[in-house]
């Protein structure tokens, strides 16, 4: 037998009870308290880790006094980083310690002093029923779900449902993106009800009822200020969008894709001034100390599209935000750094270590990304791709896309099929990188399945109503072998049957016989009913509604259309027509 060697760079096992064939993840030894937490191999010419961390960006008046840091005179920490810089394990650390498992709470709040993890926590929201997470690479890949009401569609209470329902489905953290309805209420319901971080953009309220060019800092402050008050957790702040980077846009087959990003430069254009929260940057720095709000550092002018990532845009952006996330651990405020978008496969390795040098090692929190354009309707998918590789090489929390992804808002089903798809990602970047025990329940359902153990089996699935409903669909027995190959070809059998190999290894799991397996329940017969998506027909039916309700015939531009009406009559249309057609839909 030729005797290969294997790329045994850590070699560590992710499975805690050691058990499986493989020598292990192939990912750089784990590195806790250094630059290279879980992290992969670099391919040559990566940028190589920063040498600062936030210990290099303290604020005026700390001193070091016998190898600690003292904060001035009457000080009082008021942030997560702000304690770990003096030493104290909070009492989230230790909740955190006890999610993750492989770290201690001494770990977490070193990573937490040296800014490479943070623990989004408003003081507000823990007074609630806030469970307290980390976003880090040293901690297990988390999700984010985006929800909101929309200018056309949903409702309060709808958002708050949406919550609960993406938390079902594993959302680690949910970003409140109303844009439309009653924005402060939904916000302080969704706040209210949810165990998990909210997230929000609060430049979207601050819109709400004035155009953009009559932003004032005023206005920034006082939104700023209210969403702090109201327990928000994480804010994203487009403050890396520079004036000077705006003439880079023009070269992009898409332009501005985030909406944050093309608001601010829409202001900038207009007043010939510089981005108003790079300016008052320092501001709200102060605002969101106070509640230990963290950042999430707004990545403003990220690609919309293959053929403008990795581009001169963004990669200026980048170092703005290089420079914020340095202000912001001057200030004592955690941060966390949004990335891209849209990012051809083999550009995304260098986009995660590009931002690891520039940003010192704070979180990355990357939108997918993408790694081809040309399937709407299943981004989930094409980002999902995307979302492992980026976790793989390092970033920290995946911000989930849904199917409906540049088409349309979410619906519940979508929501949960996004999630579903971005939990698969970062567990098998978990997997990847060697982080201990994420291989555990892997092991554990391969157990289970080569003992043809189906009850089992299933109750490990993530999903286990749709594991049970598609085995049952075809085979409503629980027996040694399934509908997919049939008795005599089934290599799982045909291998418990050679002893030698030892299959089926579920503890205690003897097969009896075949027992027939109990009836579907009524949301697996739903699942089976649903499954796959709307035939044809039924998108056609629903799009030739919209079509006769606000005027506009084949070939032909809608009545909404900007080439024919000014903004407020397009407005008008889409807040009164739209509204009634969805209403309308919904009583059919
Ligand atoms: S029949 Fe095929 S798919 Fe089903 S358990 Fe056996 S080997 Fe697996």
């Amino acid at each position: 037998m030729t005797q290969r060697a294997l790329p045994l760079r850590g070699a560590h096992n992710p499975s805690s009870t050691r058990q499986g064939t493989t020598p292990g993840s192939f990912a750089n030894r784990a590195d806790v308290g250094g630059p290279l937490m879980f992290s992969s191999p670099d391919t040559p010419g990566m940028p190589q880790p920063s040498d600062k961390t936030a210990w290099d960006f303290m604020p005026a008046g700390w001193r070091q006094e016998g190898g600690r840091w003292v904060a001035p005179d009457g000080f009082t920490p008021a942030t997560q980083l702000e304690q770990a810089r003096l030493g104290v394990v909070t009492p989230e650390m230790k909740r955190v310690a006890e999610r993750e498992g492989h770290l201690t709470p001494e770990q977490l709040r070193d990573e937490v002093a040296a800014g490479r993890l943070i623990i989004p926590a408003n003081r507000v929201h823990l007074g609630y029923q806030l469970d307290a997470m980390a976003i880090g690479r040293a901690t297990k890949t988390k999700i984010n779900a985006n929800l909101g009401a929309s200018p056309v569609s949903s409702s309060t209470d709808e958002e708050v449902e949406k919550m609960r329902w993406s938390v079902r489905w594993g959302a680690d953290t949910v970003m409140d993106l109303s844009t439309g309805g009653d924005l402060d209420a939904c916000r302080d319901a969704i706040i209210r009800a949810s165990s998990v971080p909210i997230g929000t953009v609060p430049i979207y309220s601050m819109i709400i009822g004035r155009k953009i060019e009559d932003l004032t800092e005023k206005v920034i402050m006082e939104s700023l200020l209210a969403q702090a008050r109201q327990g928000v957790d994480y804010f994203t702040i487009h403050a890396g969008v520079l004036r000077e980077h705006l003439p880079f846009v023009q070269k992009r087959l898409i332009g501005i894709v985030s909406r944050g990003g093309s608001l601010l430069a829409k202001w900038m254009l207009v007043h010939k001034q510089q981005n108003p929260m790079y300016t008052h940057f320092d501001e709200i720095c102060d605002i969101m100390r106070e509640y230990d709000v963290s950042f999430s550092l707004g990545d403003g002018l990220r690609p919309g599209g293959l053929s403008d990532a990795t581009d001169e845009a963004q990669l200026a952006e980048l170092d703005a935000l290089g420079e914020l996330t340095e202000k912001a651990w001057k200030k004592g405020v955690q941060v966390m750094v949004e990335g891209p978008g849209h990012v051809p496969f083999d550009q995304i390795e260098y986009n995660m270590k590009v931002q690891r040098s520039v940003c010192h090692g704070a979180p990355f929190y990357v939108l997918g990304p993408l790694v081809t354009d040309v399937f709407p309707g299943y981004d989930h998918i094409t980002s999902c791709i995307g979302a492992t590789s980026a976790a793989y090489h390092g970033a920290a929390m995946l911000c989930y896309v849904t199917p409906k992804e540049h088409v349309g808002l979410p619906k519940k089903d979508d929501v949960k099929q996004g999630c579903i798809a971005y939990k698969i990602a970062a567990h098998a970047a978990d997997v990847a990188l060697g982080i201990p025990g994420a291989r555990d329940w892997d092991d554990d359902l391969t157990k289970a399945r080569a003992a043809l153990n189906w009850e089992k089996h299933f109750e490990l699935a993530f999903d286990p109503d749709v594991a049970r409903a598609f085995h049952d669909e075809d085979l409503d027995v629980d027996t040694d072998f399934c509908a997919m190959c049939g008795h005599d070809w089934c290599s799982v059998r045909i291998s418990k049957e050679i002893v030698e190999f030892a299959s089926g290894k579920a503890e205690g799991f003897e097969r009896a016989g075949v027992i027939k397996s109990p009836a579907l329940t009524a949301e697996q017969r739903e699942i089976l009913e649903k499954r796959g998506v709307l035939p044809p027909e039924e998108i056609h039916r629903l799009a030739s509604k919209t079509e006769s309700a606000i005027g506009v015939h084949k070939g032909e531009k809608a009545s909404c259309h900007s080439d024919y009406v000014d903004p407020e009559q397009a407005q008008h249309i889409q807040e009164k027509k739209l509204v009634q057609i969805r209403a309308r839909a919904e009583a059919e």
